[in-house]
């Protein structure tokens, strides 16, 4: 099964992708998560990609498309994957769509998470996220057992460079300008599935797994 998650930061992608990846044993391809780890490497990749990050903007077409061709010709991606975060422009979509192609693979499905934009904006401010094992929790939503700490696995909890407020607003813009329009894109493709993406985790999981078997 190959997925899509679409929907605007903090919508929870990145929380329903873990979902999905234990119930369907096909792996999360995160572009941001790559991008921060390429960035905490210091890696060539992160060098280049740092300042867009940190801005709240994106990280050109180029270099993501890259990435994703690579990634998704790895062994455990035979069986399928979990996008995560791309693509996020029109030109992204269109270089997936042509990659997919070749290796004569389609998309499942495209999920579409819609939260209003007061509450992503709460969740982002108060996210921490574990440096160790990648769990998230939420300073008042989700709050750790002891503060700074992970419960899963006990290692320091940290909250992302772009989660301030003036990344936070600047995510939220490119989002509508660049990704929002893939909405159009997929669903002229017949592939788009919305979902309320307010509410209980596991809810939000049962409507995920409801609509991918559809
Ligand atoms: P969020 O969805 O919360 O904004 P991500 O972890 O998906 O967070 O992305 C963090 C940052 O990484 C983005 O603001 C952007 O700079 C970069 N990035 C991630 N995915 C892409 C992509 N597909 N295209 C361009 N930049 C990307
Ligand atoms: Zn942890």
């Amino acid at each position: 099964m190959r997925l899509i998650l679409l929907g605007p930061p903090g919508a929870g992608k990145g929380t329903q992708a873990k979902l999905l990846m234990s119930k369907f044993h096909i792996p999360q391809i995160s572009t941001g998560d790559i991008l921060r780890k390429a960035v905490k490497d210091e890696a060539e990749l992160g060098r280049e990609a740092k300042a867009f990050m940190d801005g709240g903007q994106l990280v050109p077409d180029e270099i993501v498309i890259g990435l994703i061709r690579e990634r998704i010709r790895e062994a455990d991606c035979a069986d399928g994957f979990i996008l995560d975060g791309f693509p996020r422009t029109e030109v992204q979509a269109e270089k997936l769509d042509e990659m997919l192609q070749e290796m004569s693979l389609t998309i499942n499905a495209v999920l579409d998470f819609s939260v209003e934009t007061e509450e992503l904006v709460l969740r982002l401010t108060g996210r921490r996220t574990c440096k160790e094992c990648g769990a998230m929790f939420h300073v008042d939503g989700r709050p750790p057992k002891q503060s700074g700490v992970c419960d899963h696995c006990g290692g320091a909890l940290y909250q992302r460079h772009d989660d301030n407020p003036l990344t936070i607003t600047k995510r939220m813009e490119v989002y509508e300008k660049e990704t929002a329009p893939l909405k159009k894109y997929y669903n002229q493709q017949g592939n788009l599935k919305t979902l309320e993406g307010t509410g209980d985790t596991e809810q939000i999981f049962s409507q995920v797994c409801r609509l991918v078997s559809h």
